[in-house]
């Protein structure tokens, strides 16, 4: 199974379209929502969790959404963890759901997994010392 957390911006001309559910219909994918919201401007945003039983599914599946218009990038160009700021404190441990921050032991270093991270934002709202960041809209390549 190949499955990867991906960030998808619906630009207000697609964004009532029902695309997601036919990653299922027309791929065989199967899709975890993590995240969504609209803006005031009808733009979409979504944090998807897509899951194929071939890579070349799953790329095939990103390919129709970017053919549709939609901006696919991922977690990692979200949400940046600033290195020279972090005090390795552990609070945005404590609130981050999936495990995409943890503490290495013995050396007791805060990680970023950008893997696993579902752009909630709890990590922004926690950390003390705004080492937690979000990327403005990115449309980097993810396939
Ligand atoms: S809350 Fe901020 S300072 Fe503390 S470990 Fe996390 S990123 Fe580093
Ligand atoms: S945004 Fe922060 S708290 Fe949320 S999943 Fe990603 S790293 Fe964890």
């Amino acid at each position: 199974m190949y499955s990867k957390i991906i960030i998808l911006h619906f630009p207000a001309e697609v964004a009532q379209k029902a695309l997601v559910c036919q990653l299922t219909i027309k791929f065989d994918l199967m899709f975890n929502i993590l995240n969504a919201r609209i803006s005031n401007r009808k733009e979409g945003f979504m944090v998807l969790e897509l899951s194929s039983a071939t890579r070349s599914g799953f790329n095939q599946g990103v390919k129709f959404l970017k053919d549709q218009g939609v901006e696919v990038s991922n977690p990692e160009q979200q949400i940046f963890k600033d290195e020279e700021i972090c005090t390795h404190c552990g609070a945005c441990t404590a609130v981050c759901p999936t495990e995409a921050l943890y503490i290495k032991r013995p050396e007791m270093e805060v990680i970023f997994n950008k893997d696993k991270c579902s752009v909630c934002e709890l990590c922004i709202l926690t950390c003390p010392t705004r080492a937690m960041g979000l990327f403005s809209k990115n449309t980097e390549e993810v396939i």
